[in-house]
């Protein structure tokens, strides 16, 4: 069983298909397009990352006035 180690098979970050990194110079893509594609993703912002979401009010109650 050595011979998973040259069997690594990772989804392209771009179209998600396993992708061997052994001897891929597009790593982690699976090719050269993808590679492009996703660097001209960023460049143009098409990649957005998620904002971490809003608290809720509700959460920010205080408890203020909790007299009994
Ligand atoms: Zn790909």
């Amino acid at each position: 069983m050595d011979m998973l180690m040259t069997m690594v098979l990772r989804p392209c970050p771009c179209c998600r298909i396993p992708t061997s990194w052994e001897g891929n110079a597009f790593k982690p893509f699976c090719s050269e397009r993808c590679r492009t594609q996703d660097l001209g993703a960023w460049s143009s912002e098409s990649y957005r990352i998620p904002e971490k979401p809003q608290e809720e009010d509700g959460e920010g109650w205080t408890g203020e006035g909790e007299g009994d």
